[in-house]
């Protein structure tokens, strides 16, 4: 197999090396507060080798340069009671909350660590609303790789918290996501290293297309007809695209499965471009904080393979949020953070349109004990304390 970049926008083919970021061509045509351009996607071309592991053979990097970490799979769940409960019978969540860190980002995350250790580079520079950068400070520290974070000092203090545990250097940002990604940025441009900013870095999105390869090993050789993602950034959703896109690209599967990015009303800029054709700026604010961002940076690329491939964005109040969060803890045993119960909110919103027997999965990104102060708005938490159950009784 042979691996090269391909420009998302002008489709100029480049090699593969760790200096080049977006397509030289199309990044001239950056504009402040607007996605990125010319974001690079990695094409996978000769023959699939036989007989050897899937996810393995369609990654750009050997297996030998991967951190001594348990290879992500996540956990695809068939959850009984909510399957009755909607008339469902080939509804499926996929958990990511069961990674190495407890999200999805670990996907990305691995595959960076793997393309810095095979070109000698030890320092990984990042911005993120959270998870990103907790992730990539467990894996870096699985791998010896020195993670310099920057995040917005209102991350959930457990996503901050687990990123010290791991030993990476935190500049907590007085101010957004945004501005973190812009500083980050900043940084590695003076100081070196290789920045791992979402969709920034080709291999973030062709690490996070390793979900769609697990969904389809999973359901036993098939693709999904349906498949629900939590969007901020939407470099998940242009993942889950790009893992689909590859099977198509080598006969596996035949068509591709219609998508259902979920936005949070307060932070939806891809769906406003979806709806209108192009990018306005908003500024964002939602409970789900790891899909809170003012400028989806993969925005163009999302935009595109939803453009191509006939997929949809809905958006879902954080009230709808907090609550699919508590009905599928409650409902399924599965607890996640508020962002991955978004898919699960999108879910719900259009579950009248799908058929009984069509199969749908719902991303579900995060471990919900990344942020418990947002879970707890969804349950009410007993006030008094007893100390004998004659109390209970009364
Ligand atoms: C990052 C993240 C998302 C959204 O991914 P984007 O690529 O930003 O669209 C959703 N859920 C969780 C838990 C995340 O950490």
């Amino acid at each position: 197999m042979e691996f090269r970049y391909q420009c998302s926008e002008c489709g100029s083919f480049y090699d593969l090396d760790p200096a080049l970021t977006t397509c030289p061509l199309c990044s001239r045509k950056q504009k402040k507060d607007e996605p990125l351009r010319g974001v690079l996607e990695v094409r996978a071309e000769g023959e699939l080798p036989e007989g050897e592991d899937l996810v393995q053979s369609l990654l750009p990097v050997p297996p030998e340069f991967f951190p001594p970490l348990p290879r992500v799979k996540g956990e695809l769940w068939a959850p009984g009671r909510i399957r009755e409960e909607l008339g469902l019978k080939e509804l499926y969540i996929m958990n990511d909350g069961c990674n190495p860190t407890g999200s999805f980002k670990d996907r990305a995350s691995l595959l960076v660590s793997a393309f810095a250790k095979q070109h000698g580079i030890d320092t990984i520079v990042l911005a993120s609303t959270g998870n990103a950068g907790s992730s990539m400070a467990g894996i870096g520290a699985a791998a010896g790789q020195k993670v310099v974070l920057f995040l917005p000092e209102t991350a959930p203090p457990a996503k901050l918290i687990q990123a010290l545990q791991y030993g990476a250097t935190l500049y907590k940002v007085a101010g957004n996501y945004d501005m973190a990604y812009d500083l980050s940025l900043d940084y590695s441009e003076r100081e070196g290293g290789m920045n791992r900013n979402t969709a920034w870095n080709p291999m973030t999105m062709e690490g996070k297309k390793t979900v769609s390869l697990d969904i389809y090993r999973q359901l036993g050789g098939k693709a999904p007809d349906r498949v629900f993602v939590p969007t901020g950034d939407g470099c998940i959703l242009g993942g889950v695209y790009k893992g689909f896109k590859d099977l198509l690209h080598f006969g596996l599967i035949e068509k591709m499965p219609r998508i259902t990015a979920v936005q949070a009303e307060g932070s939806n800029a891809l769906y406003r471009a979806w709806k209108t054709g192009s990018f306005d700026f908003q500024p964002s604010t939602t409970v789900a904080d790891s899909i809170s961002v003012d400028i989806p940076r993969n925005g163009y690329t999302a935009l595109k393979y939803l453009q191509d491939y006939g997929g949809d964005v809905v958006c879902v109040s954080d009230d709808q949020i907090i609550e699919a969060q508590a009905k599928l803890s409650s409902g399924a045993g599965l607890f996640t953070e508020p962002a991955g119960a978004a898919g699960w909110a999108g879910l719900l919103k259009c579950a009248g349109e799908i058929e009984e027997n069509e199969c749908a999965v719902v991303l579900a990104t995060g471990s919900g004990l990344k942020d418990t102060a947002t879970a707890l708005k969804g349950v009410s938490m007993p006030e008094k304390t007893i100390s004998n159950i004659e109390e209970i009784r009364g």
